[in-house]
Order: structure tokens, then C-alpha cells, then sequence
């Protein structure tokens, strides 16, 4: 007999997961503050009963799928000593140390905590497609993965809460800077009439085969010697005259600014003759200011 789940927060992602669990034939119950939403599940089988104390206690396993860290302690700071002896999957975005605040708070009241972060959208869930990270205690991540794999594919990226979120965000640090990249080269173009959809139709297929240079750049900083042949100077990778360009077409140079600030710090430090890789110094955790 497959587990019983109790899935909290029916938004967007809630509903797709619950919706997974059904499908899958788990006994489900929902819980959302604003109760209407649970409507379509509940008609589709799933227990929802409108009290949360109820849900949270109709089996061992609770799902927390809600808007922010807040929203968890909203929800749950009344009922979490009923939870006694059960497991809380959170798969709320939370930062790593609201995720560890979760963790302890969980522990005090003696139930075990797996944190995850969904990187997918919600109609991916359900698809191997779908991918979740978790992080926490090695054995609860084993003990609930039969019903986590239901969802998509699972990593368990290690003891400390706080992993999931990290590689999760940190993942999406890079995409929204990439996207803003994209975005910034479409204005340029765009400022002498070429549309967003013909300079991304040229920007897909060049960044694509350019994502090839993050192993290249990773093996630099792993080595920790920016001096090893085969690569491109600070000094050669100076972006001023992208910058001027961008102003000169009267558009803002945001985010090339703030890349040729990273590579200007690391030249004035006197490392010009350096790889590109170097600016990965300007960033890292315990960075010598310049
Ligand atoms: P929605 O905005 O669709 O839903 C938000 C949910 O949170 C609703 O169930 C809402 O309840 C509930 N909620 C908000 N505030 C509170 C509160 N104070 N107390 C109790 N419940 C509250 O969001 P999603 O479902 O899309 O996202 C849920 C989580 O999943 C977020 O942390 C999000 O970052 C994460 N996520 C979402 C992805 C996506 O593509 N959608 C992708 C990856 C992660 P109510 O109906 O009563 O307002």
C-alpha cells in the first residue's frame, strides 16, 4: 500500500504536486489557507478538510508547498507539536538560512525535515523532466523518496538544510543574468530597428555553443591558477568599448557595466595579464575587497 501524504498550499505548484500524488494513487489530503482551491482535488479524491490541524495530523508525511518562509510559520507554528515524530518536506522557496531556521525549529518540536527546491514549473511536475533538490538528514531523504520521485527527478545534495536552496538559487543567479544579458544585447540591437525575436533567433544558437566555456572557466578556478595557457587575458577581455557602444546607441549598459566593473577591479589589482576567470576572485565567499 503506497503512503499517505498530506500536501499544504494548493497555489500553482501545490496543486500539481497533490495532483501528482493522486495520480500516482497515494491517499492524499490537502490543505490550503484560502479553501476553495482544494475544490478540484477534493473531487478527484483527495481528503480536504478546512482545518489544518486536521491535515497535518491525517498522516505522518506533510508536504509544505507555500508562498516564503513567513508563510510556513503562518501556517504552522500552531499545529508543528502535533507533528510529533512525522517528516516535513518543505519545497517553499526559501534563502539557505531560512531553510536551517526551519530545520532547528522542526527539530525542537521532534519532527524530522527535508528541505527542497523545485526546479521546474508546474506543469513539469509529475515528468522526469521536473527537477528537485533536497537537502537534510540522509535517512529521512531515503525514508520518503519513493514518494518524492513521484514528482520527477530527485538529488539529495547533502545534510545541511540550507544545500537545496543554495544550488538551487545559485542556479538561478546565473539564469536571470544570462536572460539580462540576452535582454541588454536585444535593446542594443533593437536600438537600430532589429525586433527582440530576430536577435534572439541569432542569440539561442551563439550563447548555447558559448555555455560550452563554463568548463573551461571551472577548471581554471578549481586549479586555482588564473596564469595557465589558453586563455583569455583580463586585459584582451576589457568591455569599455561594449559599453561605450551601448551608450553611444543611448542605451543603459547595466548589466555589460557591471561585468566590465568586475573585470576593471581585477586589472587595477594587477592582474591584467590573468584569465577572465579571475573575476570569480571579486565574487567568491571571503573576497579581498578592492
Ligand atoms: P502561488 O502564488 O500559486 O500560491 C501560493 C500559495 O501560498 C497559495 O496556496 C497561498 O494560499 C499560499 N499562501 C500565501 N501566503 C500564505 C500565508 N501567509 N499562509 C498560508 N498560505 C499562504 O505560488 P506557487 O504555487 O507557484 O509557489 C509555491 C512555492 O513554490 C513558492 O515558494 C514558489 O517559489 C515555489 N516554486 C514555484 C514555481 C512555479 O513555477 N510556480 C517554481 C519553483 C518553485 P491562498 O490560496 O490562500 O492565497
Amino acid at each position: 500500500e503506497s503512503t499517505g501524504v498530506t500536501v499544504l498550499g494548493l497555489g500553482a505548484m501545490g496543486s500539481a504536486l497533490a495532483s501528482a500524488l493522486l495520480d500516482a494513487g497515494h491517499a492524499t489530503t490537502v490543505w490550503n489557507r484560502t479553501p476553495a482551491r482544494a475544490a478540484d482535488l477534493a473531487a478527484r479524491g483527495a481528503a480536504a478538510p478546512s482545518d489544518i490541524a486536521e491535515a497535518v495530523t491525517a498522516h505522518p508525511l506533510v508536504i509544505a508547498c507555500l508562498l516564503d518562509h513567513a508563510s510556513v510559520h503562518q501556517s504552522l507554528d500552531a499545529v508543528i507539536g502535533t507533528m510529533r515524530g512525522g517528516t516535513l518536506v518543505n519545497l517553499t522557496t526559501t534563502t539557505p538560512n531560512e531553510a536551517r531556521e526551519l530545520a532547528a525549529w522542526a527539530a525542537e518540536h521532534g519532527v524530522d525535515y527535508l528541505d527542497g527546491a523545485i526546479m521546474a514549473t508546474p506543469p513539469m511536475i509529475g515528468t522526469t523532466e521536473a527537477s528537485i533538490l533536497y537537502s537534510g538528514p540522509r535517512e529521512v531523504f531515503d525514508g520518503v523518496r519513493p514518494v518524492l520521485d513521484r514528482w520527477g527527478t530527485s538529488t539529495y545534495d547533502g545534510a545541511d538544510p540550507g544545500l537545496a536552496s543554495l544550488f538551487d538559487l545559485a542556479l538561478l543567479s546565473g539564469m536571470y543574468t544570462m536572460f539580462a544579458g540576452f535582454l541588454h544585447g536585444a535593446a542594443m540591437a533593437g536600438s537600430a530597428g532589429m525586433t527582440a525575436t530576430e536577435f534572439a533567433a541569432r542569440a539561442t544558437p551563439f550563447l548555447s555553443a558559448m555555455t560550452a566555456g563554463f568548463a573551461h572557466d571551472a577548471a581554471v578556478v578549481d586549479g586555482g591558477d588564473y596564469t595557465v595557457p589558453g586563455q583569455q587575458s583580463l586585459d584582451f577581455s576589457d568591455l569599455s568599448h561594449i559599453v561605450r557602444a551601448s551608450e553611444e546607441q543611448g542605451v543603459a549598459p547595466g548589466p555589460v557595466a557591471a561585468v566590465q566593473e568586475l573585470i576593471s577591479g581585477q586589472i587595477a589589482q594587477g592582474y591584467g595579464a590573468e584569465g577572465f576567470a579571475r573575476i570569480y576572485e571579486s565574487l567568491r565567499a571571503d573576497a579581498e575587497v578592492a
